[in-house]
């Protein structure tokens, strides 16, 4: 009977990318670059709902950006989730 509650670390997330409901253009040298604005938002790569449940079609998923729960401005409810799917997949 298993009842670890600390996992050894975190294993890299490659499924959840981020994604936000507003995003802002920024000039950089080599052109402009489009970088997410508010809460960061899970998300899988082809699904019409974000990881906490809202309905997130128009919304712009930054591709090669992973989603992390360490991030500050991480949704909570996206954190929860990606964290329980997390755990149960290394488990
Ligand atoms: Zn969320």
């Amino acid at each position: 009977m298993k009842t670890r509650e600390s996992l050894p670390g975190p294993k890299p997330v490659g499924t959840w990318l981020v994604s936000t409901r507003h995003w802002v253009r920024c000039v950089a040298d080599d052109g402009s670059v489009e970088r997410p604005y508010g809460v960061k938002h899970a998300r899988e790569p082809g699904r019409g709902l974000s990881a906490c449940g809202e309905f997130a079609v128009d919304w712009r998923i930054f591709w090669g950006m992973n989603f992390t729960s360490e991030d500050p401005d991480a949704c909570p409810a996206c954190r929860a989730v990606v964290n329980k799917v997390q755990t149960r997949q290394s488990a």
